[in-house]
């Protein structure tokens, strides 16, 4: 039946595309022909942006940049007039959880998501989260991990890369990994064995088969907690429980790289963040504290660094309390590493834990916080487009608009260079050539 259906639909796709050929002088326009005046282009690459430019696409692709003076526009393509706009490539959040929902603890939190939704409600939700994504013009999200959802991001991915739910290009790394006592379900009766929101391992053997297993259905990266609580020690500092060995971590390293694939490391502070760097991660996630010796080896290793600052600002636990003294000491030393970092030349990529906010809130809200503690807007830029399109091994596809790449274009209707909040009023969406979105007036 559905078959049938998809059949007949094709046919008259297929033969409206024929009437629109012929009603446009026949085989000259190839189909799908797409042409993006832009008013202002930052490209993702260059250091400056460049007025009026005309974007040439082709299928998914985009075959084609240069001045509206010496362009060749295709006659009878569609064109689209963003000339009164800032246009940008398609924006790349790398850290994000689609299958959390920035759960309420009035009801019943993060385990109620484990213990009482079913799979399918968590999943019908993880469709709005990247929806909500791709409107906001995150049209790439790197998704580190489920949260007890299993391989569900895997799933999510196939129904946006198959059509039937709009969404961003999906990086998955589908369960994650951490130790005994390294991650909740927790604080219940010892008798009980509870279900837990990653994959829990203890020595080296089982920290490998883990990986495989991982890799085997699906994840494109290996998500791996290094650390886990942590709270305000006797002389005032953040201290971060430690979880895997470096030996385990190495095993995962060993196992990932030899797939061709990469390991991104939860490290807060401490034993657990140089245990990260030591095992040989390839990016750090939040790095909380990051010292001097943790900086000067990210640099010689290259390892990568997702902040995810404004997420450490949300949700404070009352001033007077243990929690709250780490609430307000963990945002404190984030904003020294984060200038530290930015200033030695550690390579920044944009990432916001989203799920761990509500998907209801901006994403874009933590552009203003990298611009505040320093970094130029254009980096800010960078951060979510070109460099992190280097992280993920899509150098040229993504994050940029270029000849080549994929169709993945935003725009916003002021300039994000005097303004960086602009980006949280993304106008335009376009990703793999189709427009999502377009409100650009
Ligand atoms: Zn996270």
């Amino acid at each position: 039946m559905m078959k049938e259906i998809r059949w007949m639909l094709l046919f008259c796709i297929t033969a409206s595309l024929s009437v629109l050929a012929q009603g446009t002088g026949g085989a000259s326009v190839p189909q799908g022909t797409t042409v993006i005046r832009a008013g202002t282009l930052i490209d993702g690459n260059s250091d400056s942006p460049r007025r009026d430019q005309v974007i040439v696409i082709r299928g998914n692709r985009i075959e084609s940049v240069s001045d509206v003076s010496s362009a060749k526009i295709p006659v009878g393509a569609n064109v689209i007039d963003l000339s009164g706009a800032t246009v940008l490539p398609g924006l790349i959040d790398s850290h994000t959880h689609i299958f959390l929902q920035g759960e309420d603890p009035s009801q019943g939190g993060y385990d109620a998501n484990i213990l009482k939704y079913p799979l399918a409600l968590r999943a019908a939700r993880a469709t709005v989260s990247v929806r909500r994504a791709l409107e906001q013009g995150f049209t790439t999200l790197r998704d580190l991990e489920t949260e007890g959802a299993g391989y569900g991001d895997v799933g999510i991915k196939e129904a946006i890369e198959g059509g039937y739910i709009p969404g961003p290009r999906l990086f998955v790394s589908t369960r994650a990994i951490s130790t005994t006592g390294g991650y909740p379900l927790e604080g219940y009766a010892p008798e009980v064995e509870m279900p837990k929101g990653v994959q829990i391992v203890d020595g080296p053997v089982e920290a490998r088969k883990a990986a495989r297993e991982q890799l085997d259905h699906g994840a494109d990266w290996i998500k791996v907690y290094m650390t886990h609580r942590s709270w305000v020690g006797k002389k005032g500092e953040l201290v971060s429980q430690p979880t895997l060995t470096v030996e385990e971590l190495k095993a995962i390293v060993d196992e990932t790289h030899g797939w061709q694939k990469k390991i991104a490391c939860h490290a807060y502070s401490g034993i657990g963040l140089h245990r990260a760097l030591d095992g040989g991660c390839d990016s750090i996630e939040h790095g909380l504290d990051l010292d001097d010796a943790a900086i000067a080896q990210m640099l010689k290793q290259g390892t990568w660094y997702c902040p995810t600052i404004n997420v450490y600002y949300t949700d404070w636990a009352p001033a007077g309390t243990p929690a709250g003294q780490r609430d307000r000491k963990r945002a404190s030393v984030h904003e020294q590493s984060f200038r530290k970092a930015l200033k030695a030349g550690v390579k920044i990529v944009f990432g916001t834990d989203m799920g761990g906010i509500p998907w209801t809130e901006p994403i874009a809200e933590e552009f203003p916080r990298m611009v505040e503690l320093g970094m130029s807007p254009m980096d800010a830029i960078k951060s979510a487009t070109s460099r992190p399109a280097e992280m993920l091994d899509m150098t040229g596809q993504i994050g940029v608009v270029a000849p080549g790449a994929y169709a993945d274009v935003i725009a916003v209707t002021g300039n994000p260079l005097q303004d960086i909040k602009e980006l949280g009023r993304v106008g335009f969406v376009m990703k793999d050539g189709k427009v999502f979105k377009n409100e650009v007036k």
